[in-house]
């Protein structure tokens, strides 16, 4: 961005007069006193912490000047300060009136899952043809999705939004402050049920990233969920669906997975071959949501596939490493729910190798009253002939174990509770064989990160 401080204090309704300041030039904002650029607008942010405090080390570092809230104390003298009743309503105000100003096409994407990957793919394949702008990291918050808006450049000619939620409303407000001209659902699934209760409700939440869509927008989503399909038919928009199944616009008739990368044909374009630097089937769907986002921007199968080849993904979480003893990780250990752990599961059985297939869970958390039932229910995805060792650890997991047990050796199965992260470290690594191959799963608050960095130098 790039604005000089009349307009945003005009954009922001300011409750003071910066007219002393007209040559201030503002080119960033920040809401991070140590990362900032010079040039930034500081945006003191009240949470855990109270930003304003931070001031002091904001100037320092280049900020040129700040929001304030109304009566906070110790505002700055003789530094260009713009006064708002809410610096979080103030960043989001401009956001807003920065993209009005912008002016590019939008395109929204929510799911319980997939949402980062389906953002990058989405971003690459209308890249090759388009000047894009994408959420950065996971920025997708009330706080992230401003940040992103005002990171654009002037030549932005679509920008792509992830956009989270926990909680019903959220997608109501961040879908208002945007209006998309596509709104892409990729999944429903069991991400936040603790809160929701059912995954209808989980649906209802998501599909509030309609209330913003422009009237003549679009909205893609996962044609195999009834969930969505049930509340697509209640809308007036224009709709697209993707999934496996072949009353969807889109759909594969093949996929091809290989070490690390799959291939897939769709119903679309018979002879033409997409193929996607990433593993897992569930990619296929996030795939499908980027062909028909590029289909619908009038690129051409030859530009999407360039696109879907060359995709740049924010964080890879699920990723192959190589270990110490040679053995192949596949390692996803910032995020496990049910729906992507069987996922993964499904994917690593289907990998080829010569030796045995160990694989490490961890708990999933938040999952509520129907935890024990949500673990348990991994023993479809796990068969002793094709994932011989399971290393399990956690509380809830407890009731895979006992689920395994019918199908399983005792000594196939090895279960460790949460401070045991040592322990199943050494005893994996007595397992572990050079032409082994491991799969790593469960949520961040078990930090198999830890494990992986002893399987990994
Ligand atoms: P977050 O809520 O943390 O931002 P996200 O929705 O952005 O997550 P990604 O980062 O794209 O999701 O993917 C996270 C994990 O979700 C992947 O590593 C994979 O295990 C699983 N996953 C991704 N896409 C799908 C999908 N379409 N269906 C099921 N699981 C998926
Ligand atoms: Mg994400």
């Amino acid at each position: 961005m790039k604005m000089m401080i009349a307009e945003i204090a005009k954009a922001v309704s300011a409750e003071n007069d910066v007219t002393g300041y007209q040559d201030v030039e503002l080119t960033s904002v920040a809401f991070d006193s140590r990362h900032l650029k010079p040039g930034a607008l500081f945006v003191p942010l009240v949470g855990n912490q109270d930003g304003h405090r931070f001031i002091d080390s904001a100037i320092q570092n280049g900020a040129q000047a700040t929001f304030w809230q109304r009566g906070h104390a110790n505002q700055p003298t003789n530094f260009p300060v713009i006064v708002v009743a809410d610096p979080l309503k103030a960043l989001q105000d401009l956001s807003r009136y920065y993209l009005n100003k912008i002016n590019p096409k939008v395109v929204a994407i929510t799911g319980s899952n997939g949402k980062t990957t389906t953002k990058d793919m989405v971003a690459s394949v209308l890249g090759t043809q388009f000047n894009v702008t994408k959420t950065h990291a996971n920025f997708n918050n009330e706080i992230g999705v401003p940040v992103t808006i005002l990171d654009m450049g002037a030549n932005t000619e679509v920008l792509v939004v992830e956009m989270g939620m926990d909680r019903p409303g959220q997608l109501d407000f961040l879908s208002r402050l945007v209006q998309p001209d596509v709104a892409i659902i990729t999944m429903i699934g069991e991400a936040h049920i603790e809160f929701f209760g059912t995954r209808s409700k989980i649906a209802d939440a998501k599909v509030e990233i309609l209330n913003g869509l422009k009237a003549d927008g679009t909205f893609i989503y996962d044609g195999d969920e009834p969930l969505l399909s049930q509340r697509a038919a209640m809308v007036d928009f224009d709709q697209l669906t993707f999934g496996r199944n072949g009353v969807n616009d889109i759909y594969p008739t093949e996929i091809h997975d290989q070490p690390a990368q799959t291939s897939f044909v769709t119903n679309k374009w018979k002879d033409f071959t997409f193929t996607i630097p990433m593993i897992g089937e569930y990619n296929v769907n996030n795939a499908l949501a980027a062909v028909l986002t590029g289909a619908l921007f009038h690129l051409r199968p030859e530009s999407i596939r360039h696109g879907l080849n060359e995709v740049h993904l924010t964080a890879n979480r699920t990723e192959w490493l190589t270990g110490n003893q040679g053995e192949a990780i596949l390692s996803d250990v910032y995020n496990s729910n049910p729906t992507a752990a069987k996922e993964v599961l499904h994917a690593f059985a289907e990998t080829k190798t010569t030796g045995k297939r160990i694989a490490v869970l961890g708990d999933m958390l938040e999952l509520g009253v129907q935890s024990k039932a949500m673990h348990e229910s991994l023993a479809e995805s796990l068969n002793p002939a094709l994932t011989a060792d399971i290393f399990l650890i956690g509380t809830d997991i407890l009731a895979l174990r006992d689920k395994l047990a019918a199908k399983y050796p005792a000594s196939a199965l090895h279960y460790y509770t949460k401070d045991q992260l040592e322990q199943l470290t050494n005893d994996l690594q007595k397992e572990i064989q050079h032409d082994d191959m491991v799969l790593l799963k469960a949520s961040h608050g078990i930090h198999l990160e830890t494990v992986l960095n002893n399987l990994v130098n």
